[in-house]
């Protein structure tokens, strides 16, 4: 408990699966928050639920992969609390999974814009903010799927990109108080994994059964 007190995280993707339990335990934990997805009323759900804990919590609805959204959420968790400490890069979506022959391009530009640039865009605009306070940490939500490269093209291709900036941002800040990481779930239990059929997904994953969102969000 307290581990994040006095703290102002913007989570992303936070009414839904690995974002609404990253929110929860930030909450849990002290931090004040500033939740952002599209669908405003399942977020104002999570805003509740999170404030109930007795943090400070302000809801933003905002389409990640376009920058001016992006730029409103900063400027809002700025206009609320006055700093940010946490940012973590959640929302995205899954990949159709077919083969590259198949793919239309404005699919492949819609899952890059998503799952690519949100996470670009975010940090771009929160930087400047961590840099003046000398402290941050950045949590970007990769995918195995990044690592083996065996998703869909597009999301494979995108989430590769989210560990190679993570990189290069840890890499420009080091020493500097703002770290950046990134995480590479496997199957978890989410809307995301429902939609893809439970059972066709457990044939890939040696554990035997499908993670659940507090594994990660922890
Ligand atoms: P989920 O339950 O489907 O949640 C996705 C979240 O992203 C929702 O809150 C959704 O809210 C938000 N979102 C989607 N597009 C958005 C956009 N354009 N702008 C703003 N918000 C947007 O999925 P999840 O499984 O928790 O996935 C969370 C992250 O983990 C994703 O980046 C995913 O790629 C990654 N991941 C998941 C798994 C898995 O097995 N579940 C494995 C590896 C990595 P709105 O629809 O309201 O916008």
């Amino acid at each position: 408990m307290d581990r994040l007190k006095g703290k102002v995280s913007i989570v992303t993707g936070a009414n839904s699966g690995i974002g609404k339990r990253t929110a929860e335990i930030f909450a849990d934990e002290g931090s004040d928050l500033v939740l952002v997805a599209r669908r405003l009323d399942k977020l104002k759900e999570v805003e509740a639920e999170c404030a109930a804990k007795g943090v400070k919590v302000i809801s933003v609805s905002a389409d990640v992969s376009i920058y001016e959204d992006c730029q409103k959420v900063v400027k809002e968790a700025i206009d609320a609390f006055g700093k940010i400490d946490v940012l973590v890069n959640n929302a995205g979506i899954a990949d159709k999974h077919r083969p590259i022959t198949r793919i239309e391009n404005d699919w492949w530009d819609h899952v890059i814009q998503v799952d690519q640039y949100s996470v670009y865009y975010m940090m771009k605009e929160v930087l400047p903010y961590m840099e003046k306070a000398h402290s941050g940490s950045i949590v970007n939500i990769s995918s195995i799927g990044g690592v083996g490269c065996n998703a869909g093209i597009s999301y494979s291709a995108a989430k590769a990109a989210v560990i190679a900036m993570t990189k290069n941002v840890a890499i420009q800040f080091a020493g500097t108080g703002i770290r950046c990481n990134a995480i590479a779930p496997g199957f978890i239990a989410t809307d995301m994994t429902e939609k893809q059929g439970e059972n066709k997904l457990l044939a890939f994953v040696p554990l035997g059964r499908m993670g659940q969102p507090e594994e990660i969000a922890q």
